[in-house]
């Protein structure tokens, strides 16, 4: 090992250990853990990362009352038992599932589609709303969702409106003893206070008696909801759902645990044919709508509304016959609530608005990028299984071989998708171990999946096994970052981890980012992609030409070429007329370091850290307008370089300096001058 590449792992390690202790320093909140006793209450919190206990008698104290944790009414702890199933003549209601924990977008969903006000409480009038199931586990808000809803359905009542909270497997599991998923503040609860998580929810606890009363499923109007979904297998058995929820609520819930070897009836309610377990509907290989006809022709119903399986956003099956609204708000970014208002389905977004659900899923559908850029966290692992000797062997063919794309990150279900992959790229063919790649997903997998039919995802990994080349594809991925912000055309890219599976099923682990495909570019933006012919530079727009010059001056980079269609895309927005020049795969940048990286030698520079500014008719006004544009955007490039935590600091400063180099020279009347071509 170099002694420099010592010293970047030795300051990856600091990194890495600094982000450990913050950590360990950060200051726990969580609670009100309430336990009912005879004549008195035990409230249980954390407050900073501290234990604390208070013990109450009905008339010491009217509210729990404690910063960052939920208000509780301490006068007002009694709760209806849910006896009704059934529900008829309801005008409107909304529908979410699978909040994981991700409280503040739970709320913001429910504030941007007028469930409730910006103060958080009840607006929806008479209207219901259905939580389908999985409040707990995954992420550190729990008994806040917990909280809020426990107050939200006394304040629904008040207006004729009503919420129903179903259990999913997740709260069962909790309530059964298993904390496999908690998150880790949950772990730092239990320790702290020495009660293990499922103690906190026991039949003692306000909570646990609360989550006790609550139901499986429930039906409006003609509508049946459930966590997973009814399978065949039980609805053959049992198709009362009265039947169904009483066994669940008398014989399952007080149990610890559930053996295979109890009555039939129980372990398919319980297991994966169970209404909280199941996922046939989502897996459209096993199911078709003959069978959501015949299920749903047993309860008699129209249309089943199920959570469990993650989609990238709320789903229709069969004409509506089925629909999905586990829109994955578990990854805290994204996510999306089913409504129903006068006899029509809409998919209520983020934003306040309303989309039609449409059976074809046409509308405003993801596509697999989108998915993976938007949607899921830093935790998700792209695993590529294929026959990476052949394609290591063939990398300068660039052919299609058969490969498996598998997207996990060990909480759930994972993703599996039939795609193939061939090898992209210039230089990096020949020098990389593993090139750039690009991954063609199956179509019909993505529409089963409920993607768009964009099929393609490019894929840069680190170039070779060393650990500073884990820096360069991090620092590649952070040029690509900071164009996006001189450039709205850019590309988007995102960090992922890569497992390789070879054919021999030995497993590779790779640092590298997903890349956006122009073609997902162009649909995004309305335009598209120019891909034969010869453009020149003069049919550019040239405001956008510019600032994209001025940024390839900026990174170091002289490895592109308009004409020559070299890293470079080409686009025409839908108005026909402006064609945009669109930089990509920066490796060649001296910004970026890379070992291989040296300039073609039409250029009088001899390293990739010299700057050669490649535009010849740059005008004095031009410059000026340049000058301008980019010293505006100097501190959001700046904040994008320090927010990039992935990079060690002393990274992040040398990264700056290029920067700060770069505005020097334009600043400078004197230097700014060889932009001019008359030095
Ligand atoms: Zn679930």
């Amino acid at each position: 090992m170099k002694f420099s590449q010592f010293i970047i792992l030795l300051l990856c390690f600091l990194f890495v250990q600094n982000d450990i202790d913050a950590q360990r320093n950060r200051k726990f909140f969580d609670g009100p853990y309430i336990t009912i006793n005879d004549d008195s209450k035990d409230i249980l919190w954390i407050q900073k990362s501290k234990v604390k206990k208070e013990s109450i008698t009905s008339d010491t104290i009217e509210f729990f009352n404690v910063p960052n944790l939920p208000k509780v009414d301490l006068y007002n702890l009694d709760f209806d038992i849910d006896t009704t199933l059934s529900y008829s003549d309801v005008n409107h209601f909304a529908a979410i599932s699978d909040i994981h924990g991700q409280h503040d977008l739970f709320i913001d969903l429910l504030i941007a589609q007028g469930i409730i006000d910006s103060l958080q409480n009840w607006s929806y009038g008479d209207g219901h709303l259905v939580i389908v199931g999985d409040i707990f586990d995954r992420g550190d808000k729990v008994t806040e969702s917990l909280w809020f809803l426990f107050d939200l359905e006394k304040q629904a009542k008040k207006t004729g409106g009503k919420v129903h909270v179903l259990l999913g497997n997740h709260e069962v599991m909790v309530l059964h003893g298993d904390i496999g998923y908690i998150n880790p503040k949950y772990r730092y609860t239990s320790g702290a206070s020495r009660t293990p998580y499922p103690d906190l929810f026991t039949d003692k606890t306000l909570l646990g008696q609360w989550l006790r009363s609550k139901n499986i499923t429930v039906t409006i109007n003609d509508f049946v909801f459930v966590h997973g979904g009814f399978s065949k297998k039980v609805i053959d058995k049992e198709n009362s759902l009265n039947q169904i929820n009483k066994v669940f609520k008398d014989k399952i819930l007080p149990e610890r645990a559930i053996l295979y070897d109890t009555t039939e009836f129980i372990s398919n309610l319980y297991f994966e044919n169970g209404p909280l377990w199941y996922r046939g509907y989502a897996h459209p290989e096993g199911f078709d709508s003959e069978q959501a006809e015949y299920i749903l022709g047993k309860l008699d119903k129209e249309s089943i509304i199920v959570g469990h399986t993650s989609m990238p956003q709320v789903m229709s099956l069969f004409d509506n016959r089925v629909v999905l609204v586990d829109s994955s708000i578990k990854f805290g970014k994204s996510g999306e609530i089913l409504i129903f208002e006068d006899d029509i389905l809409y998919r209520g977004l983020l934003n306040g608005d309303r989309l039609l659900l449409d059976s074809d899923n046409k509308n405003g559908k993801r596509s697999i990028f989108d998915y993976l850029f938007e949607v899921v966290d830093s935790n998700t692992i792209l695993t590529l299984k294929t026959d990476v000797k052949h394609l290591k062997k063939t990398k300068t063919e660039k052919e299609y071989q058969p490969s498996e794309v598998t997207l996990s990150d060990d909480l759930d279900e994972p993703l599996v998708f039939e795609t193939r992959v061939k090898v992209r790229g210039n230089m990096r063919k020949k020098l990389c171990t593993l090139p750039p790649l690009k991954i063609d997903f199956n179509k019909a997998d993505l529409r089963n999946h409920g993607f768009s039919n964009k099929d393609k995802v490019k894929l840069v990994l680190q170039c070779m096994d060393f650990k500073s080349q884990v820096i360069s594809v991090k620092k590649e991925h952070l040029v690509y970052e900071l164009y996006r912000q001189i450039d709205t055309l850019g590309l988007r890219s995102k960090l992922i981890n890569v497992n390789l599976i070879t054919e021999k099923n030995d497993k590779e682990v790779y640092q590298g980012f997903i890349l956006e495909d122009e073609e997902n570019l162009a649909r995004r933006v309305g335009g598209k992609v120019i891909e034969k012919g010869i453009v020149r530079p003069e049919a550019m727009h040239r405001e956008a030409y510019l600032k994209m010059v001025f940024f390839q001056y900026m990174i170091c980079n002289t490895d592109w070429s308009v004409s020559g269609r070299h890293n470079i895309e080409t686009i025409l927005l839908d108005d026909g007329i402006r064609l945009f020049a669109v930089a990509y795969d920066f490796d060649y940048a001296g910004i970026v370091g890379q070992e291989y990286a040296v300039p073609s030698d039409i250029f009088p520079i001899m390293d990739v850290d010299q700057r050669y500014f490649r535009l010849k008719d740059l005008t004095k006004d031009e410059l000026k307008a340049m000058r301008k544009f980019y010293n505006d955007e100097r501190d959001n490039l700046n904040n994008i370089i320090q927010g990039a935590v992935y990079l060690s600091e002393k990274e992040r400063n040398r990264f700056n300096s290029v920067v700060d180099d770069f505005y020097k020279i334009i600043n400078s009347k004197r230097k700014s001058k060889v932009l001019l071509g008359d030095d």
